[in-house]
């Protein structure tokens, strides 16, 4: 089901919050459009719902190997000293995950990311070969 007005349910080319990466079984995966960790991504359920609790037992375990999949290619591109993940929706109704590699001494290292810091824009980092490391990494 799409709903009209989802950024997450509307044309991948024209999301709002980031580059279209690739679709997995359960997701499609976006480059996050703020990049001060380098690698960051956003794993969206290609179902809109509005909570990982509105899908089957086989839906969940599906989305979940996709997150999974999205950060084993960042670890591997990126090399981070961890992956942090984050599913908040107050203000929106389509569940997705932040999967955001940390890096020590790096940004943010040892607290909480940041939503979107506004300091890293797609503009300012190799974009096309992120997008095409990932691509290669996700099939
Ligand atoms: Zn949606």
């Amino acid at each position: 089901m799409k709903v009209e007005g989802c950024a997450y349910c509307g044309d991948k080319s024209e999301f709002p919050h980031g580059k279209f990466v690739t679709a997995l079984p359960m997701s499609d995966v976006y480059l996050f459009g703020e990049q001060s960790c380098p690698g960051r991504c956003i794993v969206a359920c290609n179902k809109h719902v509005n909570d990982i609790t509105d899908l089957t037992d086989e839906e969940r375990n599906a989305f979940f190997a996709d997150v999974v999949k999205v950060s084993r290619a960042i670890q591997e591109i990126f090399h981070p000293g961890k992956v942090n993940y984050g599913a908040y929706n107050d203000n929106g109704t389509h569940l997705h995950v932040h999967v955001v590699p940390k890096y020590k001494d790096g940004f943010e290292w040892g607290t909480t990311f940041t939503m979107n810091a506004g300091r890293v824009s797609l503009d300012d980092v190799d974009a096309e070969g992120m997008l095409k490391s990932l691509r290669e990494k996700l099939g």
